[in-house]
């Protein structure tokens, strides 16, 4: 199926004619505290036993994790009915979630943004027909088993398919069942051989499934194989342990990537709510061992698609001194289809920011396209006219102003400014009449 089909059934007019924010007043009338209070220390009452040693360590959260839906209903509140779809739903993507994560829903709201990123629902089975299993078949461009080389000068290495919590949106949600793999040495020792003898690879990022749920050890003998590749200018790291289990950026990991710099670090925060002390102090702790953290969102429905929502979310994130990387329209992956949005959410998303806000606050919206075909930016269009001579364009309040195109022959007489040419022709006059 194609996508535009896709996209004109799912999204009933009268949806689309709703102003985007309203998908989220729900929830936000009931959020009145700024973004970065608060929500860390309020653990579910559930979890009140636990020590504070036993918080702070990010393996006892992963050891811990929540992942069946009996275990979740005495945190969360769910009718039978709901039960038994939920488990009808886990059959086919299982659901995974930290302590520390399901600690951030607000248990009595159904429309917690933090929630539909992390419980499933019973459309990722009821709309399952929708989508496609690999839409960014990741296995065309994969040069050897889990390095994917799409871009001339950089490539994706995928050490594990498992992540600290289970995405309700992940593209690679297909994949939860062939679960728990990680690349062994022979493998990684295969990845790094293309890379050696590939010279324009400049930039490697190491991904997943979750790339730091390797212990740190394990990590670093990859890092330190990587930064030995002299033509390897920078390395990044794919990650979302800084949202869903801060504990993890601690002094070891930090110490260890300090070593090897320049390192990139990308995270996916998709709400503010996300960023909590602990999750601010993981982002600073990295920053101080000289990595900086850039954001990439997912566009989710219900979820972060308004610019009320984008906006409070890139604020709180500078505060944070995380820069917003890019917005991404949710693939065509079976399974998420309740949580996508139309394009123009997106783009109208960006309009709303641009001009508005800071431009270091506005994330590049980005289409990755499927078959393989890469990001792909969206962009308002401000242009209203382009010809050689003139652009007529549009500013962020609606005002149209010309702009004089330069063009290739700018130094020639002909492309003078109208006034300089208005006073030659003036002189020229002066001289015939004299
Ligand atoms: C997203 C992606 C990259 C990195 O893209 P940037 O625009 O440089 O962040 C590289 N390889 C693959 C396969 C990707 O999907
Ligand atoms: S962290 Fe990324 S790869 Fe892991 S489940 Fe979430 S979206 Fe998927």
């Amino acid at each position: 199926m194609t996508k535009s089909a896709i996209v004109s059934r799912t999204i009933p007019v009268s949806e689309e004619e709703e102003p985007p924010s309203s998908t989220m007043t729900n929830s936000e009338a009931k959020e009145e505290e700024p973004p970065s209070t608060g929500f860390a220390s309020r653990r579910n009452r559930l979890f009140s036993h636990v020590s504070a040693s036993d918080w702070n360590d990010w393996k006892w959260h992963f050891r811990n994790r929540i992942t069946s839906v009996k275990e979740l209903s005495r945190f969360i509140p769910l009718s039978d009915k709901e039960q038994s779809q939920l488990k009808l739903v886990t059959a086919k993507y299982p659901l995974a979630i930290t302590p520390y994560y399901l600690s951030l829903i607000n248990p009595d709201d159904p429309d917690d943004p933090i929630r539909k990123q992390a419980i499933p629902a019973i459309e990722e089975i009821s709309m399952g027909s929708m989508g496609m299993e690999d839409p960014l078949e990741e296995k065309r461009d994969s040069v050897v088993p889990g390095l994917v080389h799409r871009y001339p000068d950089r490539v994706l290495m995928v050490l594990t398919d498992i992540c600290p919590m289970l995405c309700r949106h992940c593209t690679r949600k297909r994949e939860w069942h062939n679960g728990g793999w990680v690349r062994n040495d022979e493998e990684i020792e295969a990845m790094l051989d293309y890379i050696r003898r590939t010279p324009q690879v400049r930039d490697v990022i190491i991904s997943g499934g979750d790339p730091l749920t390797l212990s740190t050890e394990r990590l670093e003998r990859v890092i330190a194989r990587v930064r030995a590749i002299q033509h390897v200018e920078i390395i990044r790291i794919g990650t979302r342990f800084p949202v869903v289990l801060p504990q993890r950026i601690d002094a070891e990991l930090c110490n260890m990537l300090s070593k090897y710099g320049p390192i990139w670090l990308n995270t996916h925060y998709n709400h503010y709510r996300e960023i909590t002390p602990e999750s601010t102090r993981a982002c600073d702790r990295l920053l101080r061992a000289g990595v900086p953290v850039n954001n990439q969102t997912v566009l989710l429905r219900g979820i972060n698609d308004s610019v009320e929502t984008q906006l409070k979310l890139s604020h709180a994130l500078l505060k944070a001194k995380v820069r917003p990387y890019y917005l991404f329209q949710c693939d065509e992956v079976q399974g998420t289809e309740h949580l996508r949005t139309p394009v123009e959410t997106g783009i109208s998303i960006i309009e709303g920011m641009r001009g508005h806000t800071s431009g270091l606050a506005i994330p590049s919206f980005v289409i990755d396209l499927p078959s393989g075909g890469g990001k792909v930016p969206l962009q308002p269009d401000y242009i209203l006219s382009h010809t050689k001579e003139r652009l007529i364009l549009r500013n962020y309040q609606g005002r149209i102003i010309t702009f004089r195109n330069p063009g290739a022959d700018s130094g020639n007489k002909l492309e003078m400014v109208p006034q300089v040419e208005e006073a030659i022709v003036n002189e020229d006059r002066a001289l015939v009449r004299s």
